[in-house]
């Protein structure tokens, strides 16, 4: 049984509610996807197992329906993926037009998605008409925008054109709707090969949107791409569930943006409705006038409103703050140096709250070069290195406590890189005789249960997929038997 039930409400549409305590870290359901197809606009694919293949005449095809199939896959005696529209395309002779160029986009895939899902519906009428139909399609605020009038044209005309898909009861109408419920809820996933897929997922998307979610989900797609959603803090019987629909790690006028191209609705969450941010200064600047003051948005929800000092209250338009965070911006995008980022993080520290998203972001990639890239390597990184490592995960972390609460992934990824700084801190200080070997066993002990709480939600993802699984567990075993032997000593 859900652990939820649906309402409605004009705010959110549907939404779900918890029918009772749960608890974090729970598991809340899984489900299969009702389609999944390549990405749209995307690179030409194999259309059973979604690996590039070349587009241009020299690429290998379907035998039967002439459309791409990597190599592997076109000496298959069965598709799966494949199996339905290879069907439709070699009966209506729809052949495939090879690309001029390999690189180029391959508008001809749209069109395999939405397909999918109509196949779908045909075998399958009651998952579409309980979870499908019901799901939000934007067709008001789509209808007739350059999108809508490309997807007619591409999409739309090429199903019932040359597809003949008008025979089986198929309309313009429920194209465009299976159109528009793909662009507004489809989620992302990565095949076995590294690829990139959408799949539909009706059930997640019950779930409404929050800045600040309070579930996760993980994709497996060695397990047919099923779903699982998981409780990441303690949910009371009567809350709303959420998930999130944009990144938590992007500032305010980022997400509103990307929410409204999207997924066509403007977010109203405690987070968007807070200048600060739930006061972690996530977006503010830093005043250049009493060189004092955070500069914060008069109105987070519009983004032409004026930006105000919040100690002298100095007016900034909303255009030269945008100015500003756009050649910020920038000039991080080409950082490819641990010392380059350094010197950023000090330079910008005037401009900016050292917790604003771009000094994040920033904290965010040395978390990812020190101990990973050549000259910086865990074992060769001299303690104030690592403390450096160490400050920067805590500082991290400190902001997804907010942003990502509990047992989420981006919290697990920054515990897995703050466990082995603590280790070789702890013990180059107890070796150089800096500390007492009780004191060396409680900082280990700390990286365990550090390293423990990263694991155990680690564990959630495919492990085909999420390969830091292993590096968790191999970890894992290696500072058990460290601490094992320092207590026999
Ligand atoms: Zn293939
Ligand atoms: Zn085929
Ligand atoms: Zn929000
Ligand atoms: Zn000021």
């Amino acid at each position: 049984m859900l652990p939820f039930t649906i309402e409605k409400n004009s705010q959110f549409g549907r939404f779900a509610v918890a029918t009772h305590n749960i608890e974090a870290g729970s598991f809340l359901f899984d489900e299969i996807p009702f389609a999944i197809g390549p990405n749209i606009r995307t690179y030409c694919c194999c259309l059973e197992c979604y690996c590039p293949v070349d587009g241009t005449a020299s690429g290998t095809r379907c035998e039967n329906c002439s459309w791409p199939l990597c190599n592997e896959c076109s000496k298959l005696s069965e598709f799966s993926a494949h199996k339905r529209e290879c069907e439709i395309f070699r009966e209506a002779k729809c052949k495939f037009f090879n690309l001029p160029d390999a690189n180029a986009t391959c508008m001809q895939l749209d069109c395999i998605t939405p397909l999918r899902v109509l196949l779908e519906r045909e075998i399958n009428m009651e998952r579409w008409k309980n979870e499908v139909e019901p799901m939000e399609d934007h067709r008001e605020k789509r209808i007739n925008s350059n999108a809508w009038k490309e997807d007619q044209q591409n999409i739309v005309g090429y199903l019932l054109g040359p597809c003949k898909l008008g025979q089986r009861g198929i309309t313009a109408e429920l194209i465009h709707k299976v159109i528009g419920v793909l662009e507004v809820n489809a989620f992302e996933a990565k095949t076995l090969k590294g690829t990139f897929v959408r799949c539909l997922y009706p059930r997640l998307a019950i779930l409404s949107h929050s800045c600040t979610p309070n579930t996760t989900h993980a994709i497996h797609p060695s397990d047919n791409y099923s779903l699982k959603v998981r409780a990441t803090v303690a949910i009371e019987k009567g809350s709303q569930l959420f998930s999130c629909y944009t990144y938590t790690q992007k500032g305010t006028l980022d997400r509103q943006q990307h929410l409204m191209e999207g997924k066509y609705f403007q977010c109203h969450c405690e987070r968007c409705l807070d200048p600060t941010e739930l006061g972690t200064h996530f977006s503010s600047m830093k005043c250049s006038s009493c060189l004092f003051g955070d500069v914060l948005s008069s109105n987070p929800l519009d983004s032409d409103a004026n930006w105000i000092c919040n100690k002298c209250s100095q007016e900034n338009s909303a255009e030269s703050i945008k100015e500003m965070l756009k050649a910020l911006q920038g000039e991080i995008d080409n950082a490819n140096s641990i010392e380059f980022l350094e010197n950023s993080l000090e330079e910008y520290e005037h401009l900016l709250n050292p917790n604003h998203y771009i000094m994040t972001s920033m904290k965010n990639s040395l978390i990812d070069a020190y101990g990973h890239i050549n000259g910086y390597m865990l074992h060769e990184m001299p303690d104030i290195l690592l403390k450096r490592k160490i400050e920067l995960c805590d500082e991290l972390l400190a902001i997804l406590d907010v942003f990502e609460r509990g047992m989420t992934r981006a919290r697990a990824m920054i515990l897995y890189e703050l466990h082995t700084p603590i280790v070789l801190y702890a013990k180059s200080q107890f070796e150089i005789g800096n500390s007492t070997k009780l004191k060396y066993l409680k900082q280990l002990e700390n990286a365990r249960e550090i390293l423990n709480e990263s694991r155990e939600i680690l564990e959630w993802e495919d492990e085909n997929v999420c390969m830091i699984i292993w590096g968790a567990r191999k970890s894992q075993e290696n500072l058990e038997k460290l601490i094992a032997s320092l207590k026999c000593e």
